[in-house]
């Protein structure tokens, strides 16, 4: 791009998705300066180390200024964040986020702002299981969807602050597209919490199993728990936020699955074969639909291409 859509950005929270964005806004010059903020110590070290921006020593020494703060911590976390940033950003500054919900993540951060800046909160749909400044990297959100949920208010300006916070996530090489909260949080409730929630739960069953050997999981792994494994690995607290936030949905959601499990239970207590093989073709047109819509590569690599290769 020729022009940053940012002078300056103000990071808060620099873990995965943090460090990612100030890695790619540097790389794509989406944004002039880059400040950074992580309420732990250890964290601004390493990040000042990485090189990734200005490493700022207080919440308020790095919104100051901002044209656009952009908090990057657990969902649970976003109302102290936001009502921290908030005073001290300047007037017409945009305050928006990356958190895995967006009815509670809007409702925090509506709920801290004060009719002088805009809030639009988003949420890339791009991450790995992996955690802290050390595992972000640039082209994390290329060719993935940047959901933003923009909320009702009254600050003149809202349409080009809209524009200008989709032109940044454009240049990391998202797709945007703006949604309803409600929705968002309905759709992702069945496309990445649910598995989820399954992952860690498959996990904790094989390691209860009292017949079951840690040596014999761990050798034999290869057979379709690997996969959940990897999800499984996710950030717990980042996890224990999305379920406490999204609460509504995922039981919803979960309730579905339990009777559909059932059924696929009763099949094959009776021998229903045909039963197996309906559902089972169904999933297959699924994951074709996927494979068609680029959302994945149909090369048989189980998925494990490094995430850089993927982009
Ligand atoms: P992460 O790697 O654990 O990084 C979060 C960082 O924020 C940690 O260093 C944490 O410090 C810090 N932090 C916590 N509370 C803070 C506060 N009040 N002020 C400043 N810093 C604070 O997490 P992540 O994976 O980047 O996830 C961040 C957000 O992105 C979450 O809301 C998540 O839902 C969303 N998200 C994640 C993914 C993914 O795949 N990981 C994908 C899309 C969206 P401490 O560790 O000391 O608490």
């Amino acid at each position: 791009m020729t022009e940053p859509a940012f002078s300056r950005i103000a990071i808060v929270g620099v873990g995965l998705i943090g460090s990612s964005i100030a890695r790619g806004a540097r790389e794509y010059g989406a944004a002039g300066e880059i400040a950074l903020y992580d309420a732990d110590p250890d964290v601004r070290t390493r990040a000042g180390a990485l090189g990734l921006g200005e490493i700022a020593p207080t919440l308020e020494a790095a919104v100051a200024g901002a044209d656009c703060v952009i908090l990057c911590v657990p969902v649970g976390a976003l109302g102290g964040a936001a009502a921290g940033a908030v005073p001290a950003m300047k007037d017409g500054a945009i305050l928006t986020d990356v958190g895995s919900v967006k009815g509670e993540a809007a409702r925090a951060l509506q709920a801290a702002a004060d009719g002088r800046i805009h809030v639009i909160p988003g949420h890339p749909i791009a991450g790995t299981e992996q955690s802290g400044p050390e595992a972000g990297f640039p082209t994390l959100f290329r060719g993935a969807w940047h959901i933003l949920t923009p909320v009702e208010g009254n600050v003149a300006g809202a349409d080009e602050a809209l524009a200008r916070l989709t032109a940044f996530w454009r240049a990391l090489g998202a797709k945007v597209e703006s949604m309803d909260a409600a929705r968002h949080d309905r759709v992702l409730a069945i496309t990445s919490h649910l598995p989820h929630l399954i992952a860690f739960n498959i996990v904790a069953t094989a390691f209860d199993m009292e017949t079951v050997e840690q040596g014999e999981v761990v050798k034999y792994s290869a057979g379709g728990f690997r996969d959940f494994t990897r999800i499984a690995a996710s950030d717990p607290v980042m996890w224990r936020d999305v379920f406490l936030n999204n609460r509504d949905a995922v039981l919803e959601c979960l309730g579905r699955f339990s009777e559909d499990l059932a059924a696929l239970q009763r099949a094959i207590r009776w021998g229903d074969g045909d039963t197996l093989m309906r559902e089972f073709t169904r999933a297959r047109t699924i994951r074709k639909a996927i494979i068609d819509a680029g959302q994945d590569s149909a090369s048989v690599n189980f998925g494990r291409n490094a995430p850089k290769d993927e982009a």
